[in-house]
């Protein structure tokens, strides 16, 4: 089972991936968590994504796709994958397409955790405190610009995996436990 998990900044995505990958045996691929990576082990890649990771942008589709190209080919994808805040712009959908097309895989459907933009913003204000030595970009400025670039270009992509109606939607307003349940409704 291959799926995308669908959401903005805050909405729960890693925890949901979490259940999920100890449920179904199947594999997390976080490209935010691959980009921290680089950048803990100061490689250039990662020196080039922190400061564009810092402003709470987007880092180019290019590296984005080199480094889902290599990391989907490995052997413990074979069972499934969950991506988890990839793709992330149209055009990352579309060459993860041509990527899975050649490897004769597919998405099999992608789960949106839908959360009303007040909501997010509290909860990202409560993140910012939290956590203000665990991510960088975990301050509420940033945290604010990337729901911008979130609404500006993400939100197109979740127009393409409808039209190709793989889009499911759960409320991600709701506990922790009732979307994972929600989720797992819709892949049974
Ligand atoms: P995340 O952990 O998914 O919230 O990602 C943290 C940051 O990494 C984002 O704000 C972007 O700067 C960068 N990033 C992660 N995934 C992508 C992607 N698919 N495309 C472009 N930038 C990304």
């Amino acid at each position: 089972m291959n799926l995308i998990l669908f959401g903005p900044p805050g909405a729960g995505k890693g925890t949901q991936a979490e259940i999920l990958i100890n449920k179904y045996n199947i594999v997390q691929i976080s490209t935010g968590d691959m980009l921290r990576e680089e950048v803990k082990l100061e490689t250039d890649l990662g020196k080039a994504a922190k400061i564009i990771m810092e402003k709470g942008n987007l880092v180019s589709d290019e590296i984005i796709i080199s480094m889902i190209e290599k990391r989907i080919i490995k052997p413990d994808c074979k069972n499934g994958f969950i991506l988890d805040g990839f793709p992330r712009t149209l055009q990352q959908a579309i060459d993860l397409d041509n990527i899975l097309d050649k490897l004769k895989i597919n998405i099999d459907m992608v789960i949106e955790i839908h959360v009303n933009e007040d909501i997010l913003l509290k909860r990202i204000n409560k993140r910012a405190l939290e956590s203000k030595t665990k991510r960088d970009d975990d301050n509420s400025e940033i945290l604010k610009n990337r729901i911008v670039v979130y609404k500006k270009d993400t939100m197109p992509v979740l127009e393409y995996y409808k039209n190709l109606n793989k889009l499911y939607s759960v409320d991600g307003m709701k506990n922790v436990e009732e979307v994972s349940k929600d989720i797992q409704n819709i892949l049974s």
